[in-house]
């Protein structure tokens, strides 16, 4: 979010976030990452995507000075992460895109400090900025809204192709990365879309790309569906395991059998959860102890 003053141009939230929070890392949700741990979640006003549905809107669709802040500059995150020994602070909330120049200047103060960073995002960034920070960054969670190019206009306000093009630039410069898909009723719950969008993260990203499905509660403009039913969620579930992604979860649904980890070879549990608690991880040293098969993800 930025002001041109004299053909200069200047980022209005730098150091000035709306929202601080300590959350669990399965809130974010990173799980294949130091399971059981916390993070540090900063976020500020304003988005460059308009979701109808958005559960942040009062951030996402806000301008500064609209809502109350905190003076915290990159050191004193940093600061304030070694403080409460937190594994990662993580842009999030809104688009870390908004406070590009924020992020980055925390991401080069983390690294040197040896502080995680993650980036939530919807990852509608050109390839050039998404590269740059990319080289200061942990691990990204992205929005992947759905896989119809014009309901990604129209409902979301944002670029699949774009948002398909950040996939593999991240998935290339080696940062973690889980991904997130909200399926929201008659929007983007179609089966053969979510078997598209499936197919596309195999062919592209790899198999053990973690993919999570998400349940929608009404919010915002959206407030005339009802929340996900439970069995599109299985369904959506059972459609990215066939299509052969094989770290598959669904969350927004507590004490759901999914919203565990499971050996994509034996099927047993791996990682216990209930909502954003861990109850027990099983991996070790990166692998299921039940087929010895590798489980990607950061787990030291
Ligand atoms: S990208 Fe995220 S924060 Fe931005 S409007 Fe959409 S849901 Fe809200």
């Amino acid at each position: 979010m930025k002001i041109n003053r004299d053909g200069r141009l200047y980022c209005l939230v730098h150091s000035r976030p709306s929202a601080v929070m300590i959350d669990p890392i399965e809130k974010e949700p990173q799980l294949h990452h130091k399971p059981g741990t916390e993070i540090l979640c900063v976020g500020t006003v304003g988005c460059n995507f308009s979701c109808k549905h958005c559960q942040n809107w009062s951030l996402s669709q806000a301008s500064p000075n609209e809502r109350s802040v905190f003076d915290l500059s990159p050191q004193a995150l940093v600061d304030a992460a070694l403080e409460r020994n937190v594994t990662a602070i993580s842009f999030t909330y809104n688009d870390p895109i908004i406070l590009f120049e924020y992020a980055f200047d925390t991401a080069v103060l983390a690294k040197e400090a040896d502080v995680g960073i993650i980036l939530h995002s919807n990852a509608a960034m050109n390839p050039e900025p998404l590269r740059k920070i990319l080289q200061y960054t942990t691990a990204m969670t992205v929005d992947l809204k759905g896989f119809c190019p014009e309901i990604y206009r129209e409902f979301f306000g944002g670029d699949l192709d774009m948002v398909l093009n950040s996939l593999k630039i991240i998935k290339e410069e080696g940062v973690w990365l889980e991904i997130v898909n909200l399926v929201i009723p008659t929007i983007n719950d179609c089966p053969e879309e979510i078997k598209e969008m499936s197919e596309w993260i195999v062919e592209y990203l790899g198999p053990d790309v973690p993919l999570h499905f998400s349940r929608f509660f009404p919010a915002f403009k959206v407030t005339h569906l009802s929340p996900t039913p439970i069995e599109t969620l299985e369904k959506a579930h059972e459609i990215a395991r066939n299509a052969g992604v094989n770290f598959v979860t669904i969350g927004n649904v507590p004490g759901h059998r999914y919203n565990s980890t499971f050996c994509p070879c034996t099927g047993e549990r791996l990682i216990h959860r209930n909502h954003f608690h861990m109850l027990y991880n099983d991996i070790v040293d990166g692998k299921s102890p039940f087929s010895g098969r590798p489980v990607p993800g950061i787990w030291e």
